[in-house]
């Protein structure tokens, strides 16, 4: 376990899912973790239920919003150490039936977001001794993703971005790495099951069945198994681990 004690972490989609795992589980290491969303009060009852978790509303598709929020959260508990960029949506829908709307609402959110995000907090940890960012892509970010072509391309964007990033920053003090989980048990997936379904005409049972075969433990993966990682991430054993995705995904790729 890293002692995080008395740095400033932002999780953004920090409110639920993987996004809140990973703030608690930064927030057990010490660390005093900005967590954000658009859902006030999912962020207010987060915080409430986790002590060293800070709500924060900003919703990462609007530039403002997310400067004024990384201006916010710095005025408050100092610059940011460690941001991992986790906010994102997940909508499949084939590409000759998709409109400009549907393919910039999704890279607005997985892509535009990570951009914006990243950005605000590169400007803040150049005042840190380490810094470390995570990016939470997907398996969809390393392979396609069947019915899901934007959100593949918005996943496979941000690895780029990290990856790109890490060479920019070569020989600093900053640590650039994505994370790309399989299935996991969150509201997404919920979510998924549901527009699958209605998509494809198959039951919602068999949709989830679907998801928990593509791991070859046949199973659903759980949030703290992301959250494992993103913190042994932050530790100074792997201040060496830059540039990379690591795949968590039951072996599906
Ligand atoms: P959740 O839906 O629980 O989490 C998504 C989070 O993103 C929410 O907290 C949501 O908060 C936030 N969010 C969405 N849009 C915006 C926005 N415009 N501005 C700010 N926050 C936003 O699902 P997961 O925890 O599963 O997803 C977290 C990440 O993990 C996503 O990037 C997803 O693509 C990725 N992922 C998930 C997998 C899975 O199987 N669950 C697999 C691979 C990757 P709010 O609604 O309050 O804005």
């Amino acid at each position: 376990m890293p002692d995080l004690s008395g740095q400033h972490a932002i999780v953004t989609g920090g409110g639920s899912g993987i996004g809140l795992a990973i703030a608690q589980a930064l927030a057990g290491a010490g660390a005093e973790v900005t967590i954000t969303g658009r859902r006030k009060q999912a962020l207010q009852d987060a915080a409430d239920a986790t002590p060293g978790l800070h709500p924060l509303v900003m919703d990462v598709t609007d530039e403002a919003a997310v400067v004024d929020g990384f201006a916010q959260a710095v005025a408050a508990r100092g610059p940011i150490a460690i941001c991992v960029a986790n906010a994102g949506i997940a909508e499949g829908r084939s590409l000759h039936k998709m409109d400009l709307a549907f393919w910039r609402k999704i890279l607005a959110t997985n892509l535009d977001g990570v951009f914006l995000t990243l950005r605000e907090a590169l400007k803040t940890m150049r005042d840190v001794p380490a810094g470390r960012v995570i990016a939470i892509s997907s398996i969809a970010g390393v392979r396609g993703l069947r019915g899901a072509p934007a959100y593949s391309a918005s996943k496979h964007g941000v690895i780029g971005l990290i990856r790109g990033l890490s060479e920019d920053y070569m020989g600093g003090h900053i640590t650039f790495n994505a994370i790309c989980p399989g299935y996991v048990d969150t509201d997404i997936v919920t979510r998924n099951t549901a527009e699958i379904s209605e998509r494809t005409g198959m039951g919602e049972d068999e949709a989830r069945q679907t998801m928990i075969r593509a791991n070859r433990h046949k199973r659903l993966m759980e949030v703290s198994e992301i959250a494992a990682a993103a913190l042994w991430l932050c530790d100074s054993a792997s201040k060496s681990v830059n540039g990379q995705c690591i795949e968590i995904s039951g072996g599906q790729t």
